[in-house]
């Protein structure tokens, strides 16, 4: 089915600190910098509103025996099969790109949903189409619970058959400590991000010194056999552009798959501007200085850009969202770590779930809030719109 239309009642509330709702989003800077956005305004559709949605659409059959719901579709025909789940806004790292040195506030730890909260919102997700997580942040790994969270979650059953895989994007700091007990609890398969194998660069891009433990992390994962395994670097215009060939020779040192992302403007620090922007185009180039690129076909909805390195087998991807963004095949949504689904990175609105919980909906309601929420995504993210605004979260606040 397509998109349930949204009602104009929804009880909008607005996020600490945020500006009203209906409030202008604010300008756009000349200059290829994007204006400093507010806080994004908070949905909270009313139970009247969320019933309706249940009785105009077989949400309202999903405890039938045997029905199978319609899965996430908005209203360009995108069917979300992707949830990534932020567990945390904090990180062992301050990468330049994503916090600043100061970060914080951060989340109040009872605004954090708690394992069994994101279980089931994982799980009623699931019923409705979801066939793949991943758990993110801020990093993940920070959460002591994150092994109770991986196990209920590798345990909830595809309606097709099988299990929810779960995946983490990491930085990799404290893996090898903890992913013996990860991989028991039915981890599948990690990214850990590497943006460089300068110890000294690292330190400057990440403010920590943490190369090392980031290494470990990785060699801990290889070992372990977690397949495919994929580094993730931001490619940074005079910061790490000089070594993409080695951090992919790295990776294929390490039996991994490099992929490069063009720089958003997710910063909390508000500092991207695109004439700064490594665009895959240029990515790919001085990656065909040093190797033999084929691209692979059949990319799907995957926002990666494969292409076999040297003949293969190991591949290197370009995910290049600011050049050639790859909206019209989006299937992803979010949570938040403090319970709000976002349709997009750069939505502007938030579904506030979290709410819904602490007010006792039912699996239906929140199925229909997550209904309300599909059926509003825009068509694109609007990077190069000229009123375009970035989101007031930084990516640690969103989960990348
Ligand atoms: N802390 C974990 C990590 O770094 O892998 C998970 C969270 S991090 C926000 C997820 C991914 O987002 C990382 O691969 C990171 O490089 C990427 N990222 C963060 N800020 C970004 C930005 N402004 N543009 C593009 N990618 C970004
Ligand atoms: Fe932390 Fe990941 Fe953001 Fe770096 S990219 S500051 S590791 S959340």
């Amino acid at each position: 089915m397509s998109g349930v239309p949204v009602t104009l009642t929804t009880r909008t509330v607005t996020a600490p600190g945020a500006a009203p709702a209906g409030a202008p989003a604010g300008r756009p800077v000349a200059g290829g910098e994007p204006a400093a956005g507010p806080e994004a305004v908070r949905l909270l559709p009313t139970r009247g509103e969320l019933a309706d949605v249940v009785a105009r659409t077989d949400a309202g059959g999903d405890h039938r025996a045997g029905a199978v719901p319609a899965p996430l579709t908005d209203g360009f025909g995108r069917v979300h099969r992707d949830l990534r789940v932020s567990l945390t806004d904090k990180c062992s790292l301050r990468c330049t790109y994503c916090m600043p040195e100061d970060a914080g506030p951060f989340m109040p730890k009872d605004e954090l949903l708690d394992a069994s909260q994101i279980e089931r919102l994982v799980r009623i997700a699931v019923d409705h189409g979801i066939t793949g997580v991943r758990l993110t942040g801020g990093e993940p790994l920070l959460r002591a619970d994150l092994e109770d969270i991986v196990a209920r979650l590798a345990a909830i059953g595809l309606p097709g058959g099988g299990r929810l895989p779960v995946a983490m994007t990491t930085n990799g700091i404290s893996l090898d400590r903890r992913l013996p007990a990860l991989v028991a609890a039915g981890l599948s398969r990690v990214n850990i991000s590497l943006d460089t194998l300068r110890p000294d660069r690292f330190r400057e891009l990440t403010r920590r010194d943490r190369h090392a433990d980031v290494l470990a992390g990785i060699a801990a994962a290889r070992e372990v056999g977690l397949r495919p395994l994929k580094l993730n670097a931001v490619a940074m215009r005079g910061v790490n552009d000089d070594e993409l060939a080695d951090l992919v020779a790295f990776a294929v040192s390490q039996d991994a798959q490099m992929r490069f992302i063009e720089q958003m403007p997710l910063d909390a620090g508000h500092t991207w501007r695109r004439d700064h922007l490594v665009s895959g185009e240029e990515i790919l180039e001085r990656l065909a200085e040093r190797f033999e690129l084929a691209e692979v076909p059949g990319r799907g909805s995957s926002p990666a850009a494969l292409y076999t390195v040297d003949g293969g087998p190991h591949t290197v991807g370009v995910i290049a969202s600011v050049s050639a963004p790859f909206c019209g095949d989006c299937d992803r949504l979010r949570f938040t770590a403090d319970g709000q689904l976002r349709n997009c990175l750069f939505a502007r609105e938030e579904t506030d779930l979290r709410t819904l919980l602490g007010e006792g909906a039912t699996d239906a309601e929140l199925a229909a809030a997550m209904r309300l929420s599909v059926a509003a995504k825009r068509a694109g993210h609007g990077i190069d719109d000229p009123g375009f605004v970035q989101p007031g979260r930084g990516m640690n606040a969103i989960g990348g």
